[in-house]
């Protein structure tokens, strides 16, 4: 009889056990849900645990204050997001996000705490030469580069001559873009400072405002260069060119913007060896977060202390803490309630990768070996595609290239564009923020508990740092509201000073 009667004892106790843990553990643990893998949702676990746990690279319950589980969710069977790479004839090349600024210190930190070998994006005397074309010829091109064999001296010279020839052209408005640019890297640079030095934003308008880059999103590029002295033919010609590989728009886009674009073609600017999405899948292994590939989240509504995410493979999972890491502009996640965004569109840029020859004639030459390396456009009407480059030489008649353009690039397009096409793959990516002037910007926090957007910072600027720094802001901000909830607040390891960072051998 009493054998028969102690399981279900002992079942009680267990049971009682279990309760009495997981309450404490609802009072005392907290988890986070973050939609995207992308830099932005993989750099915000890295941040949550950097911050919070003794011991970041054994992230395990014991070590970490209040966090103990993050979850990541994605719809595709990758992540990294916009960082994706391409494979043409075996050769992989990046898709997306491509080359990251020497001056982007988080992504730099990544990748040297990650062991990830990083390369320069590509060869510097065939990357200077490029050619400005209208639609019916070159305005502008620079010299041909030398062999590659040839002496150091003679590259020199080659590069000397480049830069007067460009001087020819612009002028000493070219120093005066250099000066607009520096302006805006000294300010970004407020972002990497010790967080006694740096408050947490709730709004994108306050981060913006702190760092003084505020006012960059107020006026068009176009204006602003105006005003640093520019020439409208500097800005007509060369920054178009930029502006159009870089964001796919116009000088018309925000200040802020178009001079991160510009600083896009700065000298120094390296990739990670494999594909810069390697930053993401290292930092959510790193992060010990859940990463759930496939699985897309399709509704999210707040019921009682928790946000419930339903996602598209029918499981529903309890969030505490909500993170939407990707823009919401083409986005149909149903939320309960609903929340409020400016109502905003997304630019897409068609990229085409062709392994094949570039039409000589197209371009009004003799030979395929004439054509710039780097083919920028004007902002005209009838030109068809923002750029074309070259990304691998494989011998005078066979390349791999890539093309930006703003509509789907079609088989009669590319007949015409190219004379040899062995291999194409073409991609349209909702690739960043149309932007405007005067920017509006989407709130941080989209209610008054703890669902959260990362991307209202993407339209100040669109780059892997900027999604990185307003994560980074993000992580800061969910432990500070964390803290103010709690009663008895665990210590949270904040790091006295960040700016060790600012001191890396680059
Ligand atoms: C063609 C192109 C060139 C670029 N060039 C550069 C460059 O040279 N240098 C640079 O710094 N930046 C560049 N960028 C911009 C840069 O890639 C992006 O700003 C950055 O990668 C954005 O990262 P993110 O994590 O914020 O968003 P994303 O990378 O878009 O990540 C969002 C993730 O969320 C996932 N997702 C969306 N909805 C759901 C859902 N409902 N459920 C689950 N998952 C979901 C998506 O699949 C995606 O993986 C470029 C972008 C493009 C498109």
């Amino acid at each position: 009889m009493e054998l028969n009667q102690s399981p279900p004892r002992l079942n009680l106790t267990l049971l009682f056990f279990f309760l009495l843990l997981s309450s404490l553990q609802a009072t005392t643990d907290t988890n986070i849900c973050i939609v995207g893998s992308g830099i932005a949702g993989s750099s915000l676990a890295h941040f949550i645990k950097h911050f919070t746990c003794t011991d970041p690279q054994n992230p395990n319950p014991g070590s970490c204050s209040w966090i103990d589980d993050i979850r990541i969710f994605e719809r595709r069977a990758v992540p990294g997001g916009r960082m994706a790479t391409v494979t043409i004839a075996g050769d992989t090349f990046e898709a997306g996000g491509s080359i990251i600024h020497p001056k982007n210190f988080h992504a730099l930190r990544f990748a040297s705490m990650l062991n990830l070998s990083h390369s320069p994006e590509s060869d510097e005397e065939s990357d200077s030469w490029f050619g400005i074309w209208d639609g019916s010829r070159f305005v502008f091109k620079t010299l041909q580069p030398p062999p590659s064999w040839s002496s150091f001296v003679v590259k020199k010279i080659y590069s000397l001559l480049n830069s007067l020839l460009l001087f020819r052209r612009y002028g000493f408005s070219l120093i005066r873009m250099n000066g607009f640019v520096q302006g805006m890297l000294d300010r970004f640079l407020l972002y990497y400072k010790g967080f006694e030095a740096r408050p947490v934003f709730e709004t994108v308008d306050e981060m913006l405002k702190w760092s003084g880059l505020y006012d960059l999103t107020r006026r068009t590029l176009g204006e602003e260069l105006i005003d640093a002295g520019l020439s409208s033919h500097l800005i007509s010609e060369l920054v178009t060119v930029v502006t159009r590989i870089n964001y796919g728009q116009s000088v018309s886009i925000s200040g802020l913007a178009g001079a991160v674009s510009l600083a896009g073609s700065d000298s120094g600017l390296w990739s990670v060896d494999g594909g810069n999405w390697k930053l993401a899948a290292g930092l959510i292994n790193y992060s010990g977060a859940k990463l759930h590939l496939n699985e897309e989240i399709n509704s999210i509504s707040h019921e009682g202390v928790h946000y419930v995410l339903n996602s598209s493979k029918g499981n529903s999972y309890k969030c505490e803490v909500t993170v939407i890491a990707t823009p919401l502009d083409e986005l149909s996640i149903a939320f309960t309630p609903s929340i409020s965004l400016p109502n905003r569109r997304l630019h897409h840029t068609y990229t085409t990768f062709v392994r094949g020859l570039l039409n000589f004639e197209y371009f009004g030459f003799k030979h395929a070996s004439e054509i710039p390396a780097l083919i920028g456009t004007l902002e005209v009407p009838d030109v068809p595609f923002s750029s074309i480059s070259i990304l691998k030489k494989y011998d005078e008649e066979d390349m791999t290239y890539k093309m930006f353009s703003r509509g789907p690039a079609d088989d009669s397009l590319l007949d015409q564009l190219f004379s040899v096409r062995k291999e194409t793959v073409r991609i349209d990516w909702p690739a960043y923020p149309h932007f405007k002037a005067p920017e509006v910007f989407a709130p941080i926090l989209l209610d008054d508990r703890h669902l959260y957007y990362i991307n209202s910072f993407e339209n100040a600027a669109s780059t892997i740092e900027t999604s990185a720094v307003a994560a980074e802001n993000v992580a800061r901000l969910i432990i500070s509201r964390l803290e103010k909830l709690a009663s008895g607040s665990p210590t949270i390891k904040i790091p006295a000073s960040n700016d060790e960072i600012l001191h890396l051998d680059l």
